[in-house]
């Protein structure tokens, strides 16, 4: 494992970068932060601190221009939204150069997100106006009571978006707000808040009228209550501890939540799983992003039969990957982003060491890459009383262990209050799906990492218990952003009986239709 310090490229040195911290959503006299580059602990961007008052502002503004925007038609907002998408992949190099400084990542991790990006604007654009149109209802009474479901946006959506994939979870949660005819309030996390304010930039020359999404920065704890009062509905990444929070107050309020939050994600590897690509998607499963992906793997159960073969082969593949910061494909493995997820790492794995735990890759802090990098690590022989046995790491580390039938596979995975994504590995694919059925997670994968249940955005994402609440993807992830509404038409004859006809006989007949729609089979 090896790498060397990279300077910024040179996106940082364009007038871009200058202009971004502008589109901050915050008085002109705003106290400044900075961020800092985790490749090289330098200062990066330059931003404006938003207060509660500048969110309330935000607020106001947005409530207006959602008005005007709710009354373009969903084909024209689509057409927006087509744009962008076209735009973010004739720029990616801007987004990809801004995603690696602010967040350390791989140039191969960044391109993921704007494919994710690309994909979601895709699909939701083409498939917003037959899913938010107007929907015949079966009636009361059949022939005589016409029945529509119609879907009204919520109004004023909070996205709260978190520093791991922070692209995709900036725009990628704000579209689909967006087509359904809300305005945005979005608080992305402000390490990497110039790449969300890339993709705000890129949507308003798209067309998007400038106050329907609009961004504010600064700490939770500062801007998070005025961020929740002013929203009809709030959209959450982040820690399972944060998103218990935010639900108590959206419960308050009465306002919906979807909370997309921690897990402590399984790969099951069956016996007749084919040992080198199952290798292969260990290493997939465990080290993007650095381990810093919510639906990375962290607990890796492992046939009996063939652990020996395969922990060799991902013990071979794992000490191969290539360490470092450079603003090109060439690297596997990156930096990870903050000193406090270096500090869960590096404490998760002592104290693992330090009552037993086997080291049979990486396991060190890496300064003489970075100041944040740390070695993929594989650890063996992890026990109930280690903190990351349970815990979440969010980092580059797996525990492997085995098993002995497919049903104590089942229940070691599913041993954990959390439920967000899980890998399954058979040469035999329909005994892959059937297990894959009896995991407690949002997404199962089966002979693949992540990627198979995430790209397809035509089906539900998110996660079962403390993993969170709510969908993102699929038509859930457009209409829990609409307030559905029922209009049910009565023509000719109503429920109360015609003034010819007495209530006991009105009765009979009502009976009587009622054993004739049974008997015809009517829903
Ligand atoms: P975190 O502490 O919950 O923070 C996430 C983001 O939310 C930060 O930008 C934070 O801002 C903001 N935030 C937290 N509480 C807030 C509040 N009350 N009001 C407004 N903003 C608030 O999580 P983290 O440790 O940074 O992120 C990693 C966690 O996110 C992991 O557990 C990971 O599994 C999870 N995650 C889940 C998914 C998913 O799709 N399920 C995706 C990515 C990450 P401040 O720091 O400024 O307060």
């Amino acid at each position: 494992m090896t790498g060397t310090l990279t300077p910024l490229p040179a996106t940082f040195s364009s007038p871009l970068v200058g202009r971004l911290p502008a589109l901050v959503t915050a008085s002109p006299e705003a106290e400044r932060t900075i961020t800092h580059a985790p490749y090289t602990g330098e200062p990066l961007a330059d931003l404006p601190v938003s207060t509660p008052e500048d969110v309330a502002d935000a607020f106001v503004r947005a409530r207006r221009a959602q008005e005007r925007w709710a009354e373009v038609p969903v084909r024209e907002r689509a057409r927006i939204l087509l744009r962008f998408h076209d735009l973010v992949l004739e720029r990616q190099d801007q987004a990809l150069d801004l995603m690696q400084a602010e967040n350390g990542k791989t140039r191969r991790d960044a391109f993921l997100e704007v494919s994710d990006i690309a994909i979601t604007a895709r699909y939701y654009a083409r498939g917003a106006a037959s899913l938010l149109g107007p929907k015949r209802r079966r009636g009361a009474i059949p022939v005589l009571t016409h029945t529509t479901e119609l879907r009204h946006p919520k109004g004023v959506v909070t996205v709260i978006s978190p520093w791991n994939y922070p692209l995709s979870m900036a725009a990628g949660d704000a579209i689909p707000a967006l087509l359904a005819g809300n305005a945005v309030v979005q608080k992305p996390d402000t390490q990497t808040a110039l790449t969300a304010l890339w993709a705000l930039d890129l949507m308003r020359e798209a067309g998007l009228p400038t106050d329907v999404w609009q961004m504010v920065v600064g700490r939770g704890s500062s801007i998070g209550d005025a961020l929740l009062t002013g929203a009809d509905y709030v959209m959450f990444t982040g820690s399972t501890a944060s998103g218990r929070r935010i639900a108590r107050t959206a419960g308050e309020r009465l306002i919906g939540a979807s909370l997309e939050l921690g897990g402590k994600n399984a790969m099951v590897v069956l016996a007749d799983a084919d040992v080198a690509k199952a290798a292969d998607g260990a290493v997939a499963a465990c080290f993007p992003s650095a381990g810093q992906l919510c639906v990375s793997i962290e607990r890796l159960y492992v046939a009996e039969e063939i652990r020996e073969e395969f922990v060799a082969a991902f013990v071979a593949r794992t000490r191969q990957l290539k360490l470092g910061a450079a603003f090109d494909f060439s690297v596997d493995v990156g930096s990870l982003t903050t000193a406090a997820q270096l500090d869960t790492v590096t404490s998760h794995i002592a104290d693992a060491v330090d009552k037993g735990a086997t080291v049979l890759a990486g396991g060190k802090a890496r300064p003489d890459v970075g100041p944040l990098f740390h070695e993929p690590t594989i650890l063996a022989d992890v026990t109930p009383e280690m903190t990351l046995f349970a815990q979440e790491t969010f980092g580059p580390v797996v525990s492997i262990y085995s098993f002995r039938t497919e049903s104590e596979a089942v229940a070691l995975a599913n041993a954990t209050s959390y439920g967000l994504n899980a890998s399954v590995w058979s040469r035999d694919g329909a005994r892959g799906r059937a297990v894959a059925a009896r995991l407690h997670a949002g997404t199962v994968n089966v002979n693949e990492a992540f990627a198979a249940a995430w790209g397809s955005v035509d089906a539900p994402m998110g996660g079962m218990g403390d993993s969170g609440l709510g969908r993102r993807h699929g038509a859930d992830g457009l209409l829990k952003y609409t307030e559905p509404q029922t209009v049910a038409h009565q023509r000719l004859q109503g429920f109360t009986p015609p003034k010819s006809i007495d209530h006991e006989r009105w009765s009979r007949v009502l009976t009587g239709a009622l054993k004739t729609l049974r008997a015809v089979g009517a829903r």
